[in-house]
């Protein structure tokens, strides 16, 4: 990055820093990973120039026929991989997707929308009164049972009595295996366009470790940057159980992209997809899938015999959900000690969850980026006690139940806990194994 460092130094700074951050910690937040040097060589290159507005043969703008060239094969590796008659690539990122699935097929204010709840594990665009998702069109949430499972009879009452017009199934952190086949019974009874948000697990799906929703839905959405490993992005597919509920499903889905609701195409995001579209159909990625779910498995185990309370009890997928109530440790503390221990998690709301988003009684973690540094089951077990250490290290922090004294409580927890021996020897000993495991 010469050029940078010389007409920029301080960004330069930063972003050596964060490479420097992103080498020495285990990242653990299930949404991130590490995309390959070629997606990020692609995405830096002369492909942020160019303006293609429309779609291939048909843009608004001179000079596109390479850029044409790229989009299609963006487009031919992503029907080939997941199976699908169409798709469109160019979606900003996954929640300018979702909303475009919505402006595709639903009206403002009338029309409505079956979805899991943010609170027990939807994304905000599934519906969430915070999102313009939930204050353009009529929201339904659906919740998740005691055992923090989606209940199907549940979700299938719910949708007999509002009759919605589309229902979302997927979510941001939900541990276990999804049932698209019932989903789609589902929404086949009540006539409602179904969407699969597979943000989270398309990796999983396109290595055999998850099912495909294709057959069973009318439309999928998944962000690219997540298990898929490809840059920050979004694809829209729509399956040949959509074409055949709406012929004109394709054409409504591309309308309502652009003109609907973007200008201009990132084309060098696009071909960045291409990319890591391509490397996803080796067989290298199906073995990173098959990791992913081994390094998560071994991890909810560990953590387990340390009596961690694991919401829905384990994990099939990526990601853990872990609900510290019986460790007395509230979700905001024990990331942010973990964090400074060299462990980066989120976070978390648990089903129910008696405390605000803010200070949720949980934290959710997963293994998509440090899978990709080359982290197997050995390193696993090794994580998840120094996960149990950290937790043991704070569990005297009780978490005020004033809101008025929670502020100064959380500066003067921080101040405790980075100066902790004990966490910080944990960070060295983190650094020490991230130094064996390179970055892509
Ligand atoms: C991450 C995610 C999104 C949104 O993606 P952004 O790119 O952050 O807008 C949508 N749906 C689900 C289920 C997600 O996990």
């Amino acid at each position: 990055m010469k050029n940078l460092k010389a007409v920029d130094p301080q960004i330069y700074k930063l972003v050596k820093e964060e490479e420097k951050r992103q080498e020495d910690v285990l990242e653990m937040i299930p949404s991130e990973n590490y995309a390959s040097k070629a997606v990020l060589e692609v995405l830096g290159s002369v492909l942020n120039n160019k303006y293609s507005e429309g779609y291939p043969k048909k843009r608004y703008y001179q000079g596109n026929t390479l850029i044409d060239d790229i989009e299609i094969l963006a487009q031919e590796r992503a029907k080939k991989l997941f199976g699908v008659p169409h798709v469109n690539v160019q979606p900003y990122s996954g929640s300018p997707a979702n909303t475009a699935v919505y402006f595709a097929l639903l009206e403002p204010f009338k029309s409505k929308i079956l979805g899991l709840s943010l609170a027990f594990g939807g994304h905000l665009t599934h519906g969430s009164p915070v999102s313009f998702s939930g204050k353009y069109f009529k929201i339904i949430p659906y919740n998740l049972d005691k055992n923090g499972l989606i209940n199907y009879d549940e979700v299938e009452k719910l949708a007999l009595k509002e009759r919605p017009n589309i229902i979302v199934c997927g979510a941001t952190a939900y541990p276990r295996i999804i049932d698209f086949k019932r989903f789609g019974e589902i929404a086949d009874k009540v006539e409602a366009y179904l969407l699969a948000d597979v943000s989270h697990i398309a990796g999983l799906i396109i290595g055999g470790t998850h099912p495909s929703p294709i057959p069973y839905v009318h439309i999928v959405m998944t962000t690219t940057h997540k298990t898929l490993r490809g840059p920050r992005g979004a694809m829209i597919m729509v399956t040949e159980k959509g074409l055949k509920k709406d012929p004109e499903l394709a054409g409504k889905i591309d309308k309502a992209v652009f003109p609907g609701l973007q200008g201009g195409p990132h084309d060098n995001q696009t071909a960045a997809i291409a990319v890591s579209l391509l490397e996803a159909s080796k067989l290298e990625f199906k073995k990173y899938s098959e990791q992913v779910v081994k390094n998560a498995k071994v991890l909810a185990e560990e953590l387990t015999k340390s009596r961690f309370n694991l919401v829905s009890g384990g994990t099939d997928n990526h990601l853990l959900l872990i609900d510290l109530a019986n460790k007395k440790i509230n979700g905001a503390l024990a990331a942010y000690a973990l964090e400074v221990a060299g462990i980066v998690v989120n976070k978390n709301a648990v089903p129910n969850d008696p405390m605000p988003p803010f200070y949720p009684s949980g934290i959710r973690l997963g293994t998509p980026a440090i899978t990709t540094r080359g982290i197997k089951e050995k390193e696993m077990v090794q994580i998840a006690k120094w996960i149990n250490d950290v937790i043991n290290e704070i569990s005297s922090e009780v978490l005020p139940l004033d809101k008025a004294k929670r502020s100064e409580f959380w500066k003067d927890f921080k101040k405790r806990v980075e100066k902790n021996k004990k966490l910080l020897e944990i960070k060295e000993e983190v650094k020490t194994l991230c130094s064996k495991f390179s970055l892509p």
